[in-house]
């Protein structure tokens, strides 16, 4: 039997018994499949797991707990958990060449929760334990837990400020992270929008944090984290990087040298389903001496493993360790620069001008727009982004003045730099033939815009025209 063959009939009959139950989900699952086969995904966090991704998800591995980590668990029955979580790590090792790798956080907050916990537990927590010549915090006196618990929420964080691409897990007040530190922020160079890394380090030099946080959401640029470490060595800072946006880029090697997290930081974490391709989920990589704090994630800050996740971890991991992932890291980029020198050619305007990695921000203002109409205006003809800030962006978070393209899922689909400059002309095409509307008072509105649909509809026909000649899972055919 064909691959082909056994990917359908494997989706074929996982619908059917999905179906004599709850009819209403099944179909939702097959109309996600042609929803996504039908859209132009720019999305730059979003990617297309492989069929033995997604199928390694579904089974019997979701009815277990398995709290603990391998070999040490507050569960019986755990042998093959054990063994695929030992797969998933050893595959994460060595594809990132990390001395330890943790494979259980089920999201990349999660992953970012990890880190800090096991940042604090040994930056903060074990030296008063040593300090009251206590084992275990159930050791300590109500006194000392009292005074190590106001320490442990007293702690200085450094991250990349939200508007020059940095995420709200890096110590901004409306996620955890910003009620458990204390933040202060780096940002980019208003002239050429790229990191400021003398700013940097004298903000570095006057704050102190205990954690410098490198790694972005919305940042088109590379990293040097070698630089990163440096500073982060010269303030007594632990240095943790996010890498969850070009996690793939990393593990493809478009990213090395100083551009690679991995030898610089002391831990790294990210995401598993953005460019690297793999299920839903989150990672954490360290050196040896945060290893024991690291693999105390669950249930420190994690609930039980997603056995099934870990699973589909392993295999995606297994499957980025190919020689073909690293051509596929590579038109990435590709693509991604192919996409940013299209738009730049029919004059739309770029944050930093270009790309180095796997995302172009669009500045929205230069065609009038706020970044929360250029999204629904481009949605409208069949493009799918999102809106983004940039730096010091005059519409807030909420409206913003960008749009966030990413090219890690239209790669995946096999699209190619001849077919990204066709995407970015439908792209200035929609946004210059876009209008600001006007609310009902007659007011300037920074959501109501105005397109002819039209010319909405001719541009979505050409976007599924551009897609037909590269089908999404060609293998799985539903019926
Ligand atoms: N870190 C960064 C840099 C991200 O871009 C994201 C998601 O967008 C996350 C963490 C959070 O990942 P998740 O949505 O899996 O929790």
């Amino acid at each position: 039997m064909s691959s082909l063959n056994a990917e359908s009939t494997a989706y074929r009959s996982a619908l059917d018994v999905v179906r004599t139950v709850e009819p209403r989900v099944a179909d939702a699952i097959a109309a996600e499949l042609a929803d996504q086969r039908a859209s132009l995904k720019l999305i730059a966090s979003e990617n297309y797991a492989s069929p033995a991704v997604l199928l390694a998800m579904g089974n019997w591995f979701s009815d277990k707990y398995a709290e603990g980590t391998i070999g040490r668990r507050f569960y019986a029955g755990c042998r093959n958990v054990d063994t695929v979580e030992a797969i998933a790590a050893e595959h994460a090792r060595e594809l990132f060449g990390a001395p330890h790798a943790y494979v259980q956080p089920h999201s990349g907050i999660d992953a970012n929760l990890v880190a800090f916990w096991a940042i604090l537990a040994d930056r903060v927590e074990a030296p008063a334990l040593r300090k009251a010549q206590a084992r275990q915090v159930n050791d300590l006196t109500e006194e000392d837990w009292f005074a190590l618990r106001r320490e442990l929420g007293n702690q200085r964080m450094l991250g990349m400020s939200l508007d020059a691409g940095g995420h709200l897990t890096h110590g901004f007040r409306p996620n955890i992270s910003g009620k458990m530190f204390d933040q202060r922020s780096y940002g980019t160079d208003p002239a050429t929008g790229l990191i400021d890394y003398a700013a940097l380090r004298q903000t570095a030099k006057e704050f102190k944090p205990l954690v410098l946080v490198g790694g972005y959401s919305a940042y088109p640029r590379k990293v040097n984290f070698r630089i990163l470490r440096e500073i982060a060595d010269e303030v007594g800072a632990t240095f943790m990087v996010d890498m969850a946006h070009f996690a793939g880029l990393v593990a493809g090697k478009v990213f090395t040298g100083d551009f690679d997290p991995v030898p610089y930081a002391h831990i790294v974490t990210t995401t598993t389903h953005k460019s690297l391709r793999g299920p839903r989920g989150g990672l954490v990589l360290c050196q040896p001496e945060l290893a024991d704090q690291v693999d105390r994630g669950c249930p420190m800050v994690l609930g039980g493993p997603l056995p099934h996740v870990m699973a589909a971890k392993a295999v995606a991991l297994a499957e980025a360790r190919q020689p073909t992932f690293a051509d596929y890291a590579q038109r990435i980029v590709d693509n991604a620069q192919a996409l940013a020198e299209g738009l730049l050619r029919r004059g739309v305007r770029l944050v930093t001008g270009g790309t180095d990695n796997h995302l172009v921000l669009i500045d929205t203002t230069g065609f009038g727009l706020t970044g929360r109409q250029a999204e629904q205006a481009l949605l409208d003809a069949g493009i799918v982004t999102n809106r983004n800030s940039i730096p010091q962006d005059p519409n807030g978070a909420w409206y913003t003045s960008g749009i966030r393209i990413g090219t890690p899922a239209l790669t995946t689909r096999g699209l190619g730099t001849a077919q990204m400059d066709e995407t970015a002309d439908l792209i200035n095409t929609v946004l210059s033939q876009t209008k600001p509307g006007v609310g009902p008072d007659g007011a300037p509105s920074k959501a109501k815009y105005v397109l002819d649909p039209a010319l909405a509809d001719r541009i979505a026909k050409q976007a599924d025209e551009l897609l037909a000649g590269f089908p999404l899972y060609p293998s799985v055919d539903l019926g």
